[in-house]
């Protein structure tokens, strides 16, 4: 408690919550803290400091706006200025320079310091990006982290005398841009390594379906070799080609829009600097609740946050730190994160709580193809040594005799010892969402192969089968022929 005892009376201060960073993290911290600023009596002083000059932004929505579904500037929810008619000191351009924990201040660009109480860090990532690209100062060449990036990328590709794009990254980031382009009639190229699409969220044979579908149906073409980009070339200022790979397997391909959209390091300069601890995949660790602590120190820090893309989650199959680096683990994040703020001011340990092990439940629509994935795939059990079994099955999602009836490809992977779902990933172009978070919780709660198989479901032809496609990809992974 802040006290001024001044001549004998005691007057409590507002607690000072100061926020680094204004994306997804940031500002959902921020939204939960305003939903609950009436559980303190004394009142709470909310600060957010970002470099952007907009207020809530939508990133997830951005590669939508730019295949044109909608204007980029839809994807603002909220301006600065709702946020500073709520009393937030909301600050838009502008850089944080520093933050010392022996002072409790932020340091920003100008020179001002701003003390906190409670200090939460939400620096986002960046992309990795070739020297190469790094090095050039030419017009064309752009990540996309966020709206400004957007802006940039629909302006290039809208110039009318753009024709070739050139994508560097087959995440889903990567592919959504990728699609972009190539529906905007541009020729696209997509540069990443082997052997398939999406490998953190993918099995190669099921990335292989989705290659095959942006292939086909929206002429994308795939490099997928260990090469990167050694030269940018241009004229007149703006990017006409990119170099990948050197001496004789060099090859120069045209691109009038390069997109760098790989490798998402998290930004833990600020936090680092600071002597806050990161850990072994590059992002700031943190206990369960969300507190840092010091480089090699034992206890974690009590008034200081960190959430969001810079932070490390815990697997919840590996038990290894990793990056979730998703839109849905950051709002868990946040609420703990508001959650263990009120809890700590009000000194009420029921309003604690804590952050569940991660399973990255993922889904994105890829040009008409959803693409969906939970848990780990078959390599990253394996790097953690753990042994599995898998089940692999197609199958429509409603009654065959049914118009318009689509197929759905479902891959399930079970720990060998107790054959309990570790992962699921699947393809098709309806009922993926649903399906991710259903095998999510069926993950938890540690269902077996056999107990899958024997699951009761709901039933109505216009809707689904008698005879799911979960059910056959159970009985494939433990040697049982479905029935058909
Ligand atoms: C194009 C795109 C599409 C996506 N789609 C999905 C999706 O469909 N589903 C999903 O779950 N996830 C999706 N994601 C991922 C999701 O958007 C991110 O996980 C989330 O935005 C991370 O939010 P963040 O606040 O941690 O980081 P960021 O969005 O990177 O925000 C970091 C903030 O910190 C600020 N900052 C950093 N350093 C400083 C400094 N020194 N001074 C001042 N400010 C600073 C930045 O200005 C920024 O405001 C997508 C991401 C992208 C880029």
């Amino acid at each position: 408690m802040n006290e001024n005892r001044n001549k004998g009376v005691v007057i409590k201060m507002a607690k000072k919550v100061v926020i680094v960073g204004g994306g997804i993290a940031g500002i959902y911290v921020l939204r939960n803290l305003l939903a609950r600023r009436d559980a303190v009596a004394e009142g709470l002083d909310l600060t957010l400091i970002k470099r952007e000059r907009s207020g809530w932004v939508s990133t997830c929505g951005l590669p939508f706006a730019l295949r044109g579904w909608y204007e980029i500037k839809r994807t603002e929810i909220n301006e600065p200025k709702f946020f500073l008619d709520q009393g937030v000191d909301f600050r838009t351009e502008t850089e944080v320079t520093k933050l010392s924990l022996e002072d409790k201040t932020v340091t920003l660009g100008t020179g001002e310091e701003l003390r906190y109480d409670y200090l939460v860090i939400a620096t986002g990532r960046t992309p990795s990006v070739p020297d190469a690209v790094a090095e050039s100062e030419l017009e064309g060449v752009y990540t996309f982290n966020n709206e400004i990036d957007a802006e940039k990328i629909e302006a290039a590709m809208g110039t009318g005398d753009a024709k070739n794009a050139f994508v560097r990254g087959r995440g889903i980031i990567g592919l959504q841009a990728a699609v972009a382009f190539a529906t905007r009639g541009l020729n696209t190229t997509v540069l990443g390594g082997p052997p398939s699409l999406l490998p953190s969220s993918l099995d190669p044979d099921m990335g292989d379906m989705v290659k095959k579908w942006l292939e086909e149906r929206h002429g994308i073409r795939f490099i997928l070799e260990r090469k990167e980009i050694t030269a940018v070339k241009g004229e007149g200022g703006r990017v006409k080609s990119v170099v990948i790979g050197e001496g004789t397997a060099a090859k120069e391909l045209p691109a009038d829009v390069v997109v760098i959209a790989r490798g998402m390091k998290p930004n833990t300069k600020l936090a680092a600097d600071a002597g806050i601890e990161t850990g072994e995949r590059g992002g700031i660790v943190t206990d369960s609740a969300m507190h840092v602590k010091k480089k090699g120190g034992r206890s974690y820090l009590r008034d200081v946050f960190s959430l969001g893309d810079c932070t490390e989650v815990i697997d919840a199959i590996t038990h290894r730190p990793r990056l979730s680096q998703l839109a849905s683990t950051v709002v868990v994040q946040a609420k703990v994160v508001a959650d263990n703020i009120l809890s700590d001011i009000n000194a009420n340990p029921s309003l604690y709580s804590i952050c569940e092990p991660c399973l990255s439940p993922t889904v994105a629509e890829i040009g008409g193809l959803l693409v969906g994935s939970v848990g780990v795939t078959s390599e990253t059990a394996a790097r953690a040594g753990i042994k599995t079994m898998s089940g692999v099955a197609t199958k429509l999602v409603k009654a065959r005799y049914f118009p318009g009836a689509k197929p759905l490809t479902l891959k399930l992977l079970f720990e060998a010892y107790t054959h309990k779902l570790i992962g699921a990933q699947m393809v098709g172009e309806s009922t993926v969402a649903e399906r991710v978070n259903e095998l999510e919780l069926a993950i938890r709660a540690g269902m077996t192969a056999e107990e899958m198989r024997n699951t009761e479901r709901c039933y109505d032809p216009s809707l689904s089968l008698l005879i799911d496609v979960t059910i056959d990809a159970a009985e494939k992974a433990i040697g049982i022929t479905p029935v058909y």
